[in-house]
């Protein structure tokens, strides 16, 4: 493949990286559509995906990669994650990108061959695929959009970009999270469950029941379209709220977790939450089902009256 010889020489991957890379590309273009092949090979041009060396320091490396000197809040629970690095070139922002895959064992080479390993650098590819490297100025603050996530920045006194939070991120974690299964399932020819974010998926399950939705969600992924919230109408947001609060219960802060009255409370509401998002996604399936049951038979009556 054309692209892995463009990344070897760009960012010197070794075998094994370049050997997953050319089992994932084809399986990424099968769930998102052949139509993402330029944005795919862009993406990874533009994102170097690297596996800790012995005794690097994430930081420095950080540091090195983006030319900056500060100081890293490294997510504990990820074993990899994707960083976008918010700058600002002839009066635009941009972003740019990297995956950093950590080693779980300081003493062990991170193993491509090993399937979560393999999970979570797809998760991370989805992810940085549907970033925009443009950015929007909207309301006064810069909005990186990734998927339907909008990740906010703003710029404080001393003329630094700093962190205002994001919209929507529970429900792109869930949609990211159904695409990194589907991904792995077809690359590896064998159905894949991945181990994060069960609950997310739970909810997620029952509303892309409704393929029509599922259509409408990839779109909003990697354009702006905004059908999806249309077609969610009065659902919007509960559904999103909903994908929000179950996500945020994976980030709990520590004071809630060594706290057991607190942190079953934040499990309770987490299931409640849950069964609110299935029980809204039952209805909507229900109601479809019973307007196309209706469509259809209309279909029938007019064939009649034709023939
Ligand atoms: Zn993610």
């Amino acid at each position: 493949m054309d692209i892995i010889d463009k990344l070897k020489e760009k960012y010197n991957y070794s075998e094994e990286l370049c050997v997953f890379l050319e089992k994932a590309i084809p399986a990424i273009l099968s769930y998102y559509g052949e139509d993402k092949l330029d944005l795919l090979e862009k993406t990874l041009l533009d994102t170097e995906i690297h596996l800790q060396e012995k005794n690097e320091k994430t930081k420095d490396y950080l540091n090195e990669y983006f030319d900056t000197d500060k100081e890293w809040k490294i997510p504990t629970i990820a074993t990899a994650f994707q960083h976008r690095e918010i700058f600002e070139e002839d009066n635009t922002y941009h972003s740019k990108s990297i995956i950093y895959v950590r080693k779980t064992n300081i003493n062990e080479e991170i193993d491509l061959e090993n399937k979560n390993t393999q999970s979570i650098i797809i998760h991370e590819i989805c992810h940085a695929i549907k970033t925009k490297n443009e950015l929007e100025e909207k309301n006064g603050l810069i909005v990186n959009k990734t998927g339907l996530c909008e990740e906010k920045y703003y710029i404080d006194e001393t003329g630094e970009i700093k962190e205002s939070g994001e919209d929507k991120l529970g429900l792109e974690e869930a949609l990211n999270t159904h695409a990194e299964e589907k991904i792995m399932s077809i690359m590896n020819n064998e159905d894949y469950k991945t181990n994060t974010y069960s609950h997310l998926l739970e909810a997620l399950d029952y509303l892309l029941e409704d393929k029509e939705l599922e259509k409408l969600f990839i779109e909003g992924q990697f354009t702006d379209s905004t059908e999806w919230i249309d077609y969610l109408g009065d659902d919007y947001n509960k559904i999103v709220d909903g994908f929000d609060s179950i996500l945020s219960v994976y980030y709990l802060p520590t004071s809630i977790i060594i706290n057991k009255e607190k942190r079953q409370e934040a499990i309770a509401k987490r299931d409640q939450d849950k069964q609110e998002l299935i029980d809204i996604a039952k209805k909507r399936n229900k109601e479809k089902s019973i307007s196309e049951m209706i469509d259809s038979n209309e279909e029938t009556k007019t064939n009649h009256k034709e023939l």
